[in-house]
């Protein structure tokens, strides 16, 4: 089985170097009052993405779903003009950003509406997503809301029947046995969910171990991310921790990845680029002792084996 881009059906094998959570188009200004959270021009986009497929990149995986500005137009002339291959997702992100119909439809109407995305294509276009992302929990709460619950069921009946992988966005692992037990329980296998945000906080790394052991992928991301205030985590510190994994046997369930959706981390912008993690993270990785090889199953095995 292949996995699907938006520019149709490609043979996992050719996912390459793939970068497994990022924005490509996206709007998460959810308050109307901060640019810098739109990245929504398409000829800007196109050269960023040249830039990552000129240090070596060949997929990304793009996470901005309905609630997230997706448009899924734009993310197939980026593919066609860059040459990466993009694949695109559906899914709720924040409870913030849900589309109106998710409040009062059920679980089984919503899987509905993520199955018809997932094989027919994206509203009339044709277009279809390869992902379930980004399925977001709220952070610094506590507990999943009852709507949250009830997206986090739909996905797994999406899941169940596409095949497709899962995606979450799950800051600093807080409600990541929840996110894991919801959908596990609903049918979805472990090794078809990445669960993402995971190395934004040094202070919880006894959880993200714990997190590991139930089978799930790491989502090692936010990379690049340096003058961010709200990640703890340098990449120095991800680049550590990264090794701390892999020394405990994780090397196949790490996933690295940028996570970039903000104007000033784009070149166009004086920011760091979609090429960050290629040029500058994994000179890093190699400094904290890593391997080619090793970095090459986190890059590229990784993603193939989750899309497989
Ligand atoms: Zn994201």
């Amino acid at each position: 089985m292949g996995v699907m881009t938006v520019l149709g059906e490609i043979p996992v094998d050719k996912l390459g170097v793939t970068q497994m959570h990022e924005h490509i188009l996206a709007n998460a200004d959810f308050e109307h009052n901060d640019q810098n959270m739109v990245i929504d021009e398409v000829d800007v986009a196109i050269e960023e993405i040249r830039s990552f497929k000129a240090a070596g990149g060949d997929t990304i995986v793009e996470h901005s779903c309905e609630g997230l500005g997706q448009d899924i137009v734009g993310l197939k002339e980026v593919s066609q003009k860059s040459g990466v291959h993009v694949v695109a997702s559906t899914g709720y992100y924040r409870e913030c950003s849900y589309p109106n119909y998710v409040t009062k439809e059920t679980d089984k109407q919503l899987a509905r509406r993520l199955v018809k995305n997932l094989t027919e294509g994206i509203e009339g276009t044709g277009i279809r997503p390869g992902i379930l992302a980004e399925i977001a929990t709220e952070y610094g709460v506590g507990k999943m809301s009852t709507t949250e619950e009830k997206v986090f069921i739909s996905v797994a009946h999406a899941q169940v029947e596409t095949g497709v992988p899962v995606s979450t966005h799950c800051w600093a692992g807080e409600l990541a046995f929840d996110q894991i037990k919801l959908l596990t329980s609903n049918g979805v296998p472990p090794e078809k969910i990445l669960i993402g945000h995971l190395a934004v906080d040094n202070g919880v790394k006894d959880r993200i171990l714990r997190i590991a052991d139930k089978g799930v992928y790491l989502g090692i991301d936010c990379i690049g991310f340096e003058y961010e205030s709200v990640v703890g985590m340098k990449d120095r510190d991800k680049a550590h921790f990264v090794r701390e994994l892999v020394d405990r046997g994780f090397l196949e369930r790490i996933m690295i990845s940028q996570d970039l959706m903000r104007k000033l981390y784009l070149k166009y912008y004086h920011g760091p680029g979609y090429d960050y993690l290629l040029l500058r993270f994994v000179p890093i990785l190699l400094d904290e002792g890593l391997s080619r090889k090793e970095i090459d199953t986190m890059l590229m095995a990784n993603p193939k084996t989750i899309f497989s």
